[in-house]
């Protein structure tokens, strides 16, 4: 009885362990696309908002755009 005991206690321990090592495989799984922006040169990551036009998509941010077209 003790044995069953604490063989099943093992069995969560062992299956929590697998869920927290599980963690960072779910983050590389959601990696989105992501593109540089034109005018500050960084790295930005796909947005929900993009969805339809990422394809167009040039700059990070409005602001960036703005600074895209002023002079
Ligand atoms: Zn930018």
């Amino acid at each position: 009885m003790h044995n069953a005991n604490s063989s099943s206690a093992e069995l969560k321990t062992q299956s929590r362990l697998e869920w927290q090592n599980k963690e960072p495989l779910f983050m590389k799984k959601a990696h989105l696309p992501s593109k540089t922006c034109l005018v500050c040169q960084r790295s930005f990551d796909w947005r929900k908002k993009w969805e339809k036009c990422w394809d167009e998509v040039k700059y990070c941010s409005e602001r960036c755009r703005r600074n895209r077209q002023k002079r």
